[in-house]
């Protein structure tokens, strides 16, 4: 449920709550008033609506009978067995039977009332005549409701009955019955706050708690913390913002710290590579100077000496700089669909000559239509090329021969170029890893190998351009391959 609706729900609750007692209260009054007070002709009469007209008709039915048996029975007046009934019935109504014959009591249905109501009440009725069915408030503080009916007794004497009402026991039930549901109205009325109080408090004010508590952690810059919340209302959808933008804040902040860790190897990586050629190269050029060198054929193998390790150095310090434009995104690149087979022959017998040079054997294989067209900046793609075929020969095992193969493969809408040695190898936890830029599988840098670790990020980065991946599969010891895929163009057709 949202917090609209939770919140529109607490005021209905809060309204019609009270609303919903107060009448329950009043109907239960009302039933206590309407189940008490059948007149017994058919007719219902509610205390509370019509409270005297109720009392004074609660006993009209047994005042009735009362007053045919006077005219037809009128020896049943002095059959006390009879009159135990009668008063027995009316007791249930809060009344009484009250017989006199000749100013005598002849049967007294409640004998500790009628003693204290005595007087006032046949005072009262001396000048009502022989017959009298109504209200007649006799006393103050023991208020009593009293019908007269005269009797003619079978040996000519006189004598009357009294109903009496005692309205102080009537009222007496209903107040404590009112008293009962207003004190249950307040438990249920208190009850449904304190629900209300809790429902609210843990909808709203403990995640907007939590909240707070996040927000001052963020500030203070700790981010390692979680904000839970499973409920799907307005609160539960902030706090999961809040966590999406927690977690947001915290990976850019890991990478920018692992990025920072990473340029700070790189430098070290950078300048222990630039001072080995360095220190080479200042080491022929003083022998020269010095005089070492003394035989043409010495100055010009220093002198090659030195050209390679510029060389090196012009190369380590291209890489970075390629880089940087790279990761700038500042290149430009020309796509243009070229024969698969030829460019990537062509890439190969570039280096062919330079490699067997280097004591190692290249094949180049394809195994796709000689007339598929590949979509490629040639320039990017030779640097691809240059990088793979590099990190071959860097990471040769010197314990073989070396073997490059280059081999084109048909991947549907792509031409899959694999670049395979019989190097060293990489391990199987390094190999996740070293598309990223900086890293080196080699930390301890114990191989001696040159490098920034960029060079099969600027692979990953071009290849990703081309709309191409770039897989690994390699084995310590074995030889690794490194593959990506270029998108194919359309087949090239004569004359085109
Ligand atoms: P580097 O400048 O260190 O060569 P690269 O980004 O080219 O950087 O390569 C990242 C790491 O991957 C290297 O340090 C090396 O450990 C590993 N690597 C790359 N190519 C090969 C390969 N052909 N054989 C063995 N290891 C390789």
């Amino acid at each position: 449920m949202n917090l609209q609706k939770k919140i529109v729900l607490s005021f209905l609750i809060m309204v019609l709550t009270p609303c919903t007692v107060i009448c329950t209260i009043g109907l239960l009054a009302m039933r206590i008033g309407l189940h008490g007070f059948r007149t017994g002709e058919g007719e219902t009469l509610a205390i509370l609506t019509q409270p005297v007209a109720a009392v004074t008709r609660l006993t009209h039915m047994e005042y009735n009978e009362l007053n045919t048996a006077a005219s037809v029975y009128p020896d049943r007046f002095e059959n006390g067995k009879w009159l135990e009934e009668v008063n027995s019935g009316l007791s249930e109504k809060y009344s009484y039977l009250v017989v006199e014959k000749e100013g005598e009591d002849i049967f007294v249905g409640n004998g500790k009332s009628f003693g204290i109501v005595k007087e006032a009440v046949l005072g009262a009725i001396t000048s009502r005549g022989a017959a009298f069915d109504g209200a007649i408030y006799v006393n103050g503080k023991n208020p009593v409701f009293v019908k007269l009916g005269s009797v003619n007794y079978p040996d000519e004497k006189e004598g009357f009955f009294l109903i009496i009402t005692e309205a102080s026991v009537l009222y007496n039930r209903l107040y404590n019955s009112f008293m009962v549901g207003v004190i249950l109205a307040c438990l249920l009325i208190g009850l449904i706050a304190v629900s209300l109080i809790a429902w609210i408090n843990a909808s709203i004010i403990r995640p907007l708690e939590e909240l707070r508590v996040a927000t001052r952690r963020i500030g203070e810059g700790n981010l390692n913390f979680k904000v839970n919340r499973e409920k799907n209302d307005e609160i539960g959808q902030l706090c999961n913002d809040f966590e999406e933008m927690r977690v947001h804040l915290k990976t850019q902040i890991d990478q920018k710290e692992q990025y920072e860790q990473d340029v700070r190897e790189m430098i070290s990586n950078v300048s222990h590579d630039l001072k080995t050629p360095l220190t080479a190269i200042k080491g022929y050029a003083e022998g020269m100077l010095d005089g070492v060198a003394d035989t043409e054929e010495r100055r010009n193998k220093y002198l090659k000496t030195i050209m390679v390790k510029a060389t090196d150095m012009t190369l380590l310090v291209d890489e970075l700089s390629f880089y940087a434009k790279l990761d700038n995104n500042k290149l430009p690149y020309n796509f243009e669909k070229v024969n698969a087979v030829s460019y990537f022959g062509d890439c190969v017998e570039e280096y062919a000559v330079e490699l067997e040079m280097k004591d190692f054997t290249v094949k180049f294989l394809s195994e796709i239509d000689p007339e598929t067209m590949v979509v490629v900046d040639c320039e990017q793609m030779r640097r691809v090329m240059n990088n793979l075929i590099g990190n071959a020969v860097k990471y040769r095992n010197e314990e073989v021969h070396g073997e490059i193969g280059v081999k084109l493969t048909d991947s549907g809408d792509s031409v899959r170029i694999s670049v395979t040695d019989n190097g060293i190898g990489i391990s199987k936890e390094a190999q996740p890893h070293i598309f990223e830029r900086f890293y080196r599988a080699d930390k301890s840098r114990t191989s001696g190998r040159a490098g920034t670790g960029i060079g099969l990020a600027i692979v990953d980065k071009i290849v990703k351009e081309h709309k191409g991946r770039v897989f690994v599969k390699s084995e310590q010891g074995k030889g690794t391959t490194i593959s990506f895929t270029v998108k194919k163009g359309a087949m090239k057709t004569n004359g085109s």
